[in-house]
């Protein structure tokens, strides 16, 4: 029987894609997303992939929907934190919902998320959890504090608990994507992404299978060594 996996974000994106990749490697994938209903449809009908509409930085309803993937597909093997949003500003500027926001979705996401799986892949002894980082919670980004902080509270919360899961056959990894051709980075002015793309080593944005790629190997059995770890997939502009 094929494993479950639950991509957080998982309907549009780098998280489209993941859900595309990991279903590709034979796994039966269910992909959440928060509002987007209409993006979810397109991807249902084009991809044959079941989706999941629930907000991560919500406890009670990543439980909820959690329980209800496993009920319609079985245990959940494989958890990819992928959801994640920004609300950029420079800090003197930055409101405290500016912060509370990006923190709940992409720090207390990863919690909701994980903390609802991870009894179930204790049970079971397997278990990988992948959470999708950013380069700019390694090196930090002026103008995303918020995403800054919440980014680094990821690897951090990945290294603890790769130490928690390594004697019940759980991993727990990171991937830190540089900047990736998706919504999230199409939205900044043209003139911004040029000087982003100058900054880039490999001389492109990175796309979002590139970083498809780094799950599907990070959730399969053969990366069973590999816990704690973060893999850059950033084209050269930082290494940590
Ligand atoms: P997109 O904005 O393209 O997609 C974001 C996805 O996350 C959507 O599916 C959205 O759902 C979902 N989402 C947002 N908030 C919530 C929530 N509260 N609960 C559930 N789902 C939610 O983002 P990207 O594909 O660009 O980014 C994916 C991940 O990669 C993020 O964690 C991001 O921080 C990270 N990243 C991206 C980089 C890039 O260059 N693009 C670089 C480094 C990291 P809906 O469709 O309903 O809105």
């Amino acid at each position: 029987m094929s494993k479950v996996a639950i991509v957080t974000g998982g309907s549009r994106g780098i998280g489209a894609s993941i859900s595309v990749a990991l279903k590709e490697a034979g796994y039966t994938v269910a992909a959440n997303y928060a509002g987007n209903d209409e993006a979810a449809a397109k991807f249902t009908k084009e991809t044959g992939i079941k989706t999941y509409k629930w907000s991560v930085a919500d406890y009670e309803a990543c439980k909820a929907g959690i329980a209800q993937i496993e009920a319609d597909l079985g245990p959940v093997a494989v958890l990819i934190n992928n959801a994640g949003i920004t609300r950029d500003s420079m800090f003197h500027r930055m409101t405290p919902e500016q912060w509370k926001e990006v923190i709940d979705t992409n720090l207390t996401g990863v919690f909701n998320m994980t903390h609802n799986v991870w009894g179930g892949m204790r049970d079971r002894k397997f278990g990988r959890v992948v959470t999708i980082s950013s380069i700019n919670g390694q090196k930090g980004q002026a103008g995303q504090a918020n995403y800054s902080a919440a980014k680094a509270g990821d690897i951090g919360f990945t290294r603890a608990l790769a130490q928690e899961g390594a004697r019940a056959g759980i991993t727990v990894n990171v991937v830190a994507p540089g900047y990736i051709a998706t919504d999230m980075v199409m939205a900044v002015p043209e003139k911004v992404r040029e000087s982003i793309i100058s900054q880039i080593p490999v001389g492109r944005l990175g796309e979002p299978e590139e970083i498809a790629r780094c799950v599907v190997f990070l959730a399969s059995d053969e990366a069973g060594f590999i816990t704690g770890s973060t893999i850059s997939a950033n084209g050269g502009q930082y290494f940590s």
